[in-house]
């Protein structure tokens, strides 16, 4: 299928999904673009799409100098290493993958713009090893520790539900990264007003959102899949 298609296919998955849902929420999708070409990438933003993420700091400053001029808001969902920090931090409108405190005091250190940066901090619900972010026990606390970094604000939770053939078994970890939230709210903390929750990828975001996803992450039900094609 066409991008073109795809977007479309999608938008009514989603609709369908908030109706479903019940929350009402707005959602946003982000084109995940980190297995396409700059041309892809080009393809969803005149279909519509304007977040694009990446999760590689080549990709990222790749497709930005490619796509420069072209209205877009730019996402860092992969692991930030601290090394790298300086070269994503001022290029990027959203970062998914704060979690943990060396990489806040190198962001509150890189970054430059005014205002500050938005983040969100990735929980492991699942807990599964392979997965990077905090355990959920340890979130709060860490998101409340945030607020000495005048360059961060918490605008959300980000998290990775675990592969599977039955998306339904993801319920409970959106359930709870959505429980998790409504306590950061709770505290009211001027840093951190957490409105928004990135869940949900292709394989999860119609669940995703039916719990509460403000923001989701679609890679290859969107803009495909390009890393095997001759
Ligand atoms: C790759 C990636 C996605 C998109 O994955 P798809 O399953 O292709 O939609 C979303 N979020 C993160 C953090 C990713 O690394």
């Amino acid at each position: 299928m066409s991008v073109k298609e795809n977007v479309e296919l999608v938008e009514e998955r989603i609709t369908n999904a908030r109706e479903r849902g019940g929350f009402g929420q707005a959602v946003t999708t982000v084109a995940v673009t980190k297995y396409v070409s700059t041309n892809t990438a080009q393809q969803a933003l005149d279909f519509g799409i304007r977040h694009l993420g990446e999760s590689r700091t080549e990709g990222l400053v790749e497709k930005q100098d490619a796509l420069q001029g072209r209205e877009a808001s730019w996402h860092f969902i992969g692991q930030l290493q601290s090394r790298k920090v300086k070269d994503v931090v001022n290029r990027i409108d959203y970062l998914h993958s704060l979690d943990r405190r060396s990489l806040a005091k190198e962001i509150q250190k890189r970054y430059t713009k005014d205002e500050s940066l938005r983040c969100f901090v990735q929980v492991n619900v699942s807990g599964e090893a392979s997965k990077s972010g905090l355990h959920p026990e340890e979130a709060i606390s860490f998101v409340e520790s945030l607020a000495e970094f005048d360059k961060i604000e918490v605008v959300g939770l980000m998290t990775m539900a675990p592969y599977t053939d039955d998306p339904e078994q993801t319920r409970p970890y959106f359930k709870q990264l959505k429980e998790l939230q409504s306590t950061v709210q709770s505290h009211k903390w001027q840093h951190a007003p957490c409105t928004e929750l990135s869940m949900g990828m292709s394989n999860d975001f119609e669940l995703a959102i039916e719990e509460g996803a403000t923001y989701i992450r679609l890679g290859s039900t969107l803009v495909g899949d390009e890393r095997n094609e001759s």
